[in-house]
């Protein structure tokens, strides 16, 4: 089975990854992977550049700025050049963190670098990543579930109705760092709510991604959860993607062939790379 894709990948222009595009590419190659698209943090948010606003390029943590993406984008191509004698889609993308007002920003970099693919994600609520376990606390000790809840899917809807964006990241990310905080309440969180996000998405053509993270810490879980999915497919939403948010080479496409078996028991399938 090698018709597998794996759309969420931080190379090591990410200050929190390792590894650099080849390896990627050739760690695709080894395990059979038939796509793979590079999608490198992009917190663009004016009130965290000191916390976010970095890449590494050559062993230095730089200033990310469109020079630097463009070194990232022309490398993609390199490597969309090379592996295509292996047969491997290499393609481009970022993750685009969400935050109120970086609607413009998204647009101008996805056109400006002609993206194949853009996650939109929330990582951040009042401006803290609670997507960080040394930050996170730092939300979620001053917020109760219900407050955490509104603030959290305001965003996500904000950022379902951004035309920048192909999908929506790890829907429920708030359960990996908010689990400690608010305990197994963090699970009934009515669905509702997601159904009016699956209800914007679906008007706007957007789908949402399966993200395996989870996998790679032994947990046969994904983002969103099971149900959330089935729920999702059931809307008519579509599944954008399937990605393993791999941070490293080693950890490439963890968790995908079998989000890949989900989706086909239920009927669904990805919708990029378009056209396979
Ligand atoms: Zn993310
Ligand atoms: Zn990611």
């Amino acid at each position: 089975m090698t018709l597998i894709s794996d759309f969420h990948v931080h190379p090591d222009y990410s200050i929190d990854a390792a590894g650099t595009i080849r390896q990627f590419c050739d760690r695709a190659l080894e395990i059979g992977l038939r796509n793979i698209c590079f999608t490198s943090h992009y917190d663009s948010n004016p009130r965290r550049i000191e916390a976010d606003g970095y890449w590494r390029y050559k062993g230095q943590r730089v200033r990310f700025d469109d020079e630097l993406v463009g070194r990232y984008i022309d490398e993609i191509d390199q490597a969309r050049e090379y592996y295509a004698q292996y047969g491997l889609g290499v393609f481009r993308g970022l993750e685009i963190d969400y935050f109120p007002g970086v609607e413009g920003e998204a647009q101008r970099v996805r056109d400006k670098y002609r993206l194949d693919f853009v996650v939109g994600s929330v990582h951040c609520l009042d401006d803290i990543a609670i997507s960080d376990k040394r930050e996170a606390p730092g939300y979620f000790l001053k917020k109760t579930l219900s407050q955490m809840v509104d603030d959290y899917f305001s965003l996500l809807r904000r950022a379902a109705e951004t035309p920048a964006f192909d999908c929506l990241g790890h829907l429920d990310y708030y359960i990996r760092y908010g689990h400690p905080y608010y305990g197994d309440d963090i699970y009934e969180i009515e669905l509702e709510r997601f159904d009016e996000i699956f209800a914007v998405l679906k008007m706007n053509g957007r789908g949402i991604e399966v993200n395996t993270s989870p996998f790679r810490f032994g947990k046969r879980k994904f983002h969103p959860a099971k149900e959330i999915i089935v729920r999702a497919v059931n809307s008519g939403v579509s599944i954008s993607s399937v990605g393993s948010d791999a941070h490293k080479p080693e950890t490439l496409s963890c968790g995908v062939a079998e989000a890949y078996e989900l989706l086909t028991a239920l009927g669904a399938r990805p919708v990029f790379p378009r056209g396979l």
